[in-house]
């Protein structure tokens, strides 16, 4: 049998809760409805999207599919605000490939755009990861995330009330060789553009350590740090940036793997910084993905699966439920995403 096809079943006797609908109003502070990690939903009904929504108890939604081109954003715009205002919020980005094309004038060109995105109805900026890996200014060299041209876009951001959700780097593993060794040896196999093998990359604390002076030097701008801040790996480390910076938020999407089996640690962090967590999905609106997250945050369930797939996609192990108090999740599932996206 080849290691691959091994499919050990748990004879755990434990109990399973199915949790259908939250405790309490969620708002998904992290997903997508484009293509190609939201489902493709600006093709479909809208009233679709908002029967789903509903029955999986999410109020409001932000979409990170904005783009950088009037065309996307507006045909965003378009589709999900104007036909449900009180759902949606979209975010916009930031075009890096002109960087080459226009030289010095990028940073500040970069800035207006935000602006005219918010004219237009963009309620906050999506940095994408390329930014410390592959992006390049105009003569070729890669960026670091604190690079100082950059603070046009960051102080604008601020100034504009443009909450900035912020990808970099993660998971640490990426950074490895690709070996016996690495423990997300599989996922970097269905995705070998996933490896950041360093060198020839920079070292994953050279990017986490950038966003740490990018958030500590604009404190009047909202930063979030997308899944758990991205370092689900180290939450000592990230409870330490939050510490050190008050205009710092996280959320968990996609990182049900990381926190759960990390159970004691994870509880703890949730507790301690119950101000500065956002519920975030990242998994498209999807049903099943929901509950799961419903079930991880709500109860003590033992040893189950965090994806809804047979073989988890970040790696074979299972989580163990947080079984949050109610006061810590309601401001998870929505309370401090109203302070930090101004609902
Ligand atoms: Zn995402």
């Amino acid at each position: 049998m080849l290691l691959e096809n091994f499919r050990p079943q748990s004879k755990l006797v434990t109990k399973t809760t199915l949790v259908n609908q939250p405790k309490f109003p969620v708002i998904d502070a992290h997903n997508h409805l484009g293509e190609p990690f939201g489902g493709g939903w600006d093709k479909k009904p809208l009233g679709e999207l908002l029967d789903l929504l509903d029955e999986a108890g999410i109020t409001h939604y932000v979409d990170l599919d904005g783009g950088w081109g009037e065309d996307i954003l507006d045909s965003h715009l378009k589709h999900f605000k104007e036909g449900a205002p009180e759902r949606f919020q979209i975010f916009g980005g930031v075009n890096w490939s002109k960087w080459q094309t226009m030289g010095e004038a990028f940073p500040e060109w970069a800035a207006r755009r935000l602006r005219a995105q918010k004219e237009r109805g963009a309620q906050g900026l999506k940095i994408w990861k390329p930014l410390g890996l592959h992006v390049e200014d105009q003569n070729g060299r890669r960026v670091d995330v604190d690079d100082e041209r950059l603070i046009p876009i960051w102080e604008t951001a601020g100034e504009l009330g443009l909450p900035v959700l912020i990808h970099v780097a993660d998971p640490v593993a990426f950074f490895d060789p690709v070996d016996e060794t690495n423990e997300r040896w599989e996922e970097i196999g269905g995705h070998p553009d996933w490896a950041f093998t360093s060198p020839p990359f920079p070292p994953f604390m050279h990017i986490l350590n950038g966003l740490r002076n990018l958030v500590g030097r604009h404190r009047k701008t909202m930063f979030i740090g997308a899944h758990a801040g991205c370092y689900g790996e180290n939450l000592g480390w990230v409870g330490q940036m939050l510490d050190e910076c008050p205009n710092y938020s996280i959320d968990i999407s996609a990182r049900l793997g990381e926190l759960g089996r990390q159970p004691y640690t994870a509880r703890k962090f949730f507790i301690q910084y119950q101000d500065r967590i956002l519920f975030g999905s990242d998994l498209s609106p999807d049903l099943d993905a929901y509950r799961l997250y419903y079930r991880f945050l709500e109860t003590d369930d033992e040893y189950f699966n965090y994806n809804t797939s047979e073989i988890p996609g970040q790696g074979r192990w299972y989580v163990c439920g947080l079984y949050l108090p109610d006061d810590v999740l309601k401001k998870v599932y929505s309370e401090n995403a109203k302070k930090v996206l101004e609902l």
